[in-house]
């Protein structure tokens, strides 16, 4: 086989622009084991510029007040700042501002979905409900690339409805078997959940694909944008999904804040799954009516300081501009790899040099544990994730135990990627590993 060298793809900012970049983010600043820090682990969660930090203190400071409730001035202030938050967000994804569910994370946001569908199943909802509902034998499709949250849920689902789960193999790279989507995908399937991108791998799945497959049998589909919304640009309403799951905390906002979105129509026709104060209309002793969407699937006191920070990161990256950012990242994930298949001993895991992949890089020493090479690289400075990436089953397919995981953001520099690729030289002298 002849091998092809990518074309280089051109910086997309200068030096000086990232600098100003990586100036906002204080973070960024600290020394770690006496070395400057070298943060490879956006992500596991990305870092936050001083705009996001400062919003939710400055709103603790001025305006916090429960939304959707009182009738004093400052909640109708902190109610504004709330819904306000839901339509930037929504914008951001190419969605309706009441297309966006607020959740804690990702996780959360799945589990809902899920839940709710398994309410539906138990006769919840009405008639408006019934396109919800499982019978035994009906099939949830996922793949072999998930991350736990987006394969626990389905399993639960299935366990508790009689529907089976099926999965979408990946071959020996990592590449999902879309000759098996096709032959899987089929009249008793009701649900595909599947990552939008990889978080072991990087890669990008066909979204477009698997969306015509579900629909041409009726199936629900579920997109985990966990590791796409932070990175690439996204249009929820052009990919034609049903639901999607992102964090906050992934895309430079804080920890708390995760989003659900959902078609509308779906969402209005789907029972809730936590009940109680603020997704009500009317409650009697014995029953209750709720809200539409999305107040139906926010019960309880909200978490409106971690939403205007989230909607503050989503400014912070439109003002950077989401596809230089992604440029950004494809380059350094193109140094990433390149620079890590020439290390002696070293595997990388997915696409290989010159496929397309985001910002990400997973790779495996030869005889070294990755905890140990995580531990070498942190002793420098170098934070990268290490183990599983809650991806166990993803890894038993690729016949690996764990593997270490250098992730970059709009912040990463070259020279950071430089330092961590000498870090993992420099781990395989110490460990003797050869070729
Ligand atoms: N899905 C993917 C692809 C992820 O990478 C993650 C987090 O690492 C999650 C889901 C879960 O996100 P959270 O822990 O924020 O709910």
């Amino acid at each position: 086989m002849t091998a092809i060298s990518p074309a280089p793809i051109a910086p997309a900012f200068t030096n000086a622009e990232l600098a100003a970049v990586r100036a906002d983010f204080p973070l960024l600043g600290v020394a770690v084991n006496g070395h400057p820090l070298v943060y490879l682990d956006s992500g596991a969660t990305s870092q936050k510029p001083r705009s996001v930090i400062d919003v939710e203190r400055d709103y603790y400071e001025t305006e916090n007040a429960a939304v959707h409730r009182g009738a004093h001035t400052l909640a109708a202030l902190a109610t504004e700042r709330f819904e306000d938050a839901r339509a930037t967000v929504a914008r951001f994804v190419g969605a309706r501002a009441d297309e966006i569910v607020w959740t804690s994370n990702a996780t959360e946001a799945i589990n809902l979905v899920a839940y709710a569908i398994g309410n539906a199943t138990a006769g919840r909802g009405g008639t408006a409900a019934e396109r919800f509902r499982l019978a035994p034998g009906d099939e949830i499709v996922v793949t072999e690339l998930e991350h736990h949250a987006n394969l626990i849920p389905w399993q639960e689902l299935a366990a508790r409805t009689g529907a089976v789960l099926r999965f979408i193999p990946v071959d020996d790279a990592g590449a999902l078997r879309m000759d098996e989507a096709a032959r899987l995908i089929g009249p008793r399937t009701r649900i595909l959940a599947f990552t939008h991108v990889s978080n072991v791998l990087g890669s990008v799945t066909p979204v477009g694909e698997l969306v015509e497959l579900a629909r041409e049998v009726g199936a629900l589909t579920v997109l985990d944008a966990c590791q796409s919304a932070p990175h690439l640009s996204l249009d929820l309403a052009a990919l034609g999904v049903d639901f999607a799951a992102f964090s906050g905390h992934k895309m430079l906002g804080p920890t708390g804040i995760g989003v659900l979105y959902g078609r509308r129509e779906l969402l209005n026709a789907l029972p809730p799954f936590l009940t109680g104060g603020s997704m009500i209309t009317t409650v009697t002793m014995e029953s209750a009516e709720y809200l539409p969407a999305p107040q139906r699937f926010e019960a309880g006191t909200q978490r409106v300081s971690q939403a205007i920070a989230l909607a503050t990161a989503v400014d912070y990256l439109q003002s950077v501009g989401v596809e230089r950012i992604a440029q950004h990242e494809a380059r350094l994930g193109a140094r990433l790899v390149e620079g890590l298949a020439r290390i002696p001993g070293v595997t990388v895991l997915g696409p290989a040099v010159g496929e397309h992949r985001v910002g990400l890089a997973t790779f495996d020493v030869a005889g070294v544990h990755s905890h140990d090479v995580g531990q070498f690289l942190d002793d420098r400075g170098i934070a990268v994730r290490v183990g599983h990436h809650c991806a166990q089953p993803l890894h038993r397919r690729l016949g690996r135990v764990s593997s270490t995981r250098a992730s970059a953001y709009l912040y990463t520099t070259d020279d950071e990627v430089d330092a961590f690729l000498a870090g993992v030289v420099a781990a395989t002298a110490f460990f003797g590993v050869s070729a």
